[in-house]
């Protein structure tokens, strides 16, 4: 995924564009970067591995260095950027936040098209930096904006831009609006952010969020809108359900409330098909599903209890280690048991999605080590049916890595494929059937999923303008 903000003030900004960058690090593990820009040392850039080490510890050197009025940073999960460019349009510093899927075709375009004549710096494993060719595309045109729209209308997939030039910013939000972009304003400047709480933590106050393709430019004395957002928009259901952090707002919707509302739902849900046995605690697998079983608690009256904490002092979201045994001995040694929430007891725990399974799986099986009596499962969505093609997603995967695909295929072979929407619908007997094969398969007590009606209520978004191609294949 990844997250980028930015800054433009009357004051030196290199502190907030450090915290506020930093305040995304939840949604990239592999590299982050910042630039400044100032009159007297021009444009400063550092960019880190990201992946053992916190982006804070990573920049506190270099910020001591840095001097300037607005700069920007940015937190990525591929590529390392920003990007410094000199080119006809001047020199500016980009990173961006989006999925190219036609990559190759662009490449290949851009360099057979005998305008440019150009080259693309490989990444190590070859691929061409994503940021990179996005530079490419806007510097085809004749201003930034134009280029920034030209490069968004060329890409299929999605794309949202920072740029920063010699003090001003251009911010722009991808054409769907897959992703959040907010502006925060102060009293000498205004802030760049995918994630709201990051510039009022800052003391910035909400000024607007950026509707799909809008692209607006932005210095201390204000905002200038270069291209007006489209009509259409499609947000990420996803962000409030699982990616989004807690503090924030999109649309106006809080994270934290959300997921309050959809627990809810689950509880009503299960309360209206009779769901019957007597649970000692409701908990949620930390950190997004917690709020979600604070909303079931609240509503079915079951107390709600965390019988397994998660240690993260020195375990950083961002340890990554390279070999898949250690990072599953790292998932395993991270979840440290309460042991008398769990021997004896009937558990109910709530997850904000079931991708692949198999963390899930783990999950069970150590509560069930430790003695749990019944461990009954609840997703907070409902099964994803597809993979995403719009993000950079994390949880995003081949489709035949679901295990709902996993699961059609071994229920009735290649022809299940021709009835994903019967599958998707819980509620069907095809559905029923996915969900008792993945419930036995995994050895929940029982399980069952938030449907596509309680997350959109729960989310409060005109269901027009939410994207959930990932439950229902729908563009
Ligand atoms: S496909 Fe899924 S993950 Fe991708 S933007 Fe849509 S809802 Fe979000």
């Amino acid at each position: 995924m990844g997250g980028f903000f930015g800054v433009t003030a009357k004051r030196d900004a290199v502190m907030d564009i450090f915290f506020g960058t930093d305040y995304h690090s939840h949604l990239g593990t592999r590299r982050g970067g910042m630039a400044v820009y100032s009159q007297s040392q021009g444009f400063q850039r550092a960019i880190h591995n990201i992946e053992n080490t916190p982006f804070r510890t990573r920049f506190e050197a270099d910020v001591v260095e840095m001097e300037g009025n607005a700069g920007i940073g940015c937190i990525s999960d591929l590529e390392p950027q920003p990007l410094t460019v000199r080119s006809h349009l001047g020199a500016y510093v980009i990173t961006t936040v989006g999925r190219i899927n036609n990559e190759q075709a662009l490449v290949d375009k851009f360099l057979s098209n005998g305008r440019g004549r150009g080259h693309f710096l490989e990444m190590s494993g070859g691929r061409i930096n994503p940021t990179e060719l996005v530079a490419a595309l806007i510097n085809e045109m004749e201003s930034i904006p134009a280029g920034i729209r030209h490069a968004q209308e060329a890409i299929d997939g999605s794309m949202s831009v920072l740029i920063l030039t010699e003090g001003e910013l251009y911010a722009a939000r991808d054409l769907a609006g897959r992703i959040p972009v907010l502006i925060g304003k102060s009293e000498d400047g205004f802030a760049v952010s995918f994630e709201s709480f990051a510039y009022q933590k800052l003391g910035y106050d909400d000024h607007c969020d950026l509707g799909p393709g809008e692209v607006v430019r932005l210095t201390p004395d204000g905002l200038e809108v270069l291209f007006p957002a489209k009509d259409k928009m499609k947000i990420c259901a996803f962000l409030w359900t699982y990616y989004g952090y807690p503090n924030s707002h999109y649309e106006g919707v809080t994270v934290e409330s959300m997921r309050y509302a959809c627990g809810k739902i689950l509880a009503e849900n299960d309360a209206k098909k009779g769901f019957s046995h007597d649970i000692d605690y409701v908990a949620g697998v930390p950190d997004s599903g917690t709020p979600h079983a604070i909303g079931y608690a609240n509503q079915s009256g079951i107390q709600f209890a965390r019988p397994f904490i998660k240690y993260t002092p020195t375990w950083p979201r961002s340890f990554m280690p390279g070999s898949q045994k250690i990072r599953s001995l790292v998932a395993k040694m991270k979840l440290v048991p309460v042991g008398e929430l769990i021997e004896n007891k009937r558990l109910l725990f709530i997850d904000d999605s079931i991708v692949r399974g198999t963390q899930m799986q783990g999950t069970v099986d150590f509560l069930r080590g430790y003695g749990a009596k019944e461990v009954h499962i609840r997703s907070a969505c409902p099964p994803i049916m597809y993979g995403c093609k719009y993000l950079n997603f994390s949880r995003s995967t081949s489709e035949q890595e679901l295990i709902t695909r996993r699961t059609i295929t071994e229920l009735e072979g290649k022809t299940g494929e021709a009835h994903l929407e019967e599958y998707a619908d819980s509620t069907s007997d095809r559905g029923q059937a996915m969900m008792s094969a993945i419930c036995d398969k995994l050895r929940f007590s029982s399980l069952d999923y938030q449907t596509l009606d309680g997350l959109i209520d729960s989310i409060g978004v005109d269901p027009s303008k939410l994207c959930t191609y990932c439950w229902t294949g729908k563009e």
